[in-house]
């Protein structure tokens, strides 16, 4: 009787014990995203906003960590984001590195990949200051265009 109780405490002191050692290895080992400017002030023309803009060349990757000590990383993307619309256009690994290098200053015609327009700007009146919803072309309160 008294053996059954003690190996009953034991397991549930043992599954006590594991989940706090699984809790503790979710702590220190885990995946995370981060994202690292390599480069700015690259000209190129934006496929977001048609204009000859200057880019800021970033990497984007996800990695697996051990404390805060980046074990892996994988998931690599290489992206441009424009400085005039903030468009953000994807790069070819071989390309960003060049210019990661300093082997050059500049996108050729084609090596920007638009991914995604800029955020639809806010639709805040710069002149009165009125909060339009978002995209507006004219304000409603004092009908200037934003
Ligand atoms: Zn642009
Ligand atoms: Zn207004």
């Amino acid at each position: 009787m008294l053996k059954t109780k003690n190996s009953f405490l034991d397991s549930v002191g043992f599954f006590i014990a594991a989940g706090g050692i699984i809790l503790f290895f979710i702590g220190i080992f885990g995946f995370d995203h981060k994202m690292k400017q390599l480069r700015g002030g690259i000209s190129g023309t934006c496929p977001g906003c048609g204009q000859a803009a200057f880019f800021t060349l970033m990497v984007n990757y996800d990695y697996f960590h051990f404390f805060f000590l980046p074990l892996i990383k994988y998931h690599r993307q290489y992206i441009a984001v424009c400085g005039g619309c903030g468009a953000v256009c994807q790069v070819e690994e071989s390309v960003a590195k060049e210019i990661a290098a300093g082997q050059r200053a500049s996108f050729r015609p084609g090596e920007l990949r638009l991914l995604r327009r800029a955020a639809p700007p806010s639709g805040q009146c710069p002149y009165c200051g009125h909060p339009n919803p978002p995209g507006s072309a004219y304000c409603n309160r004092c009908g200037q265009r934003i």
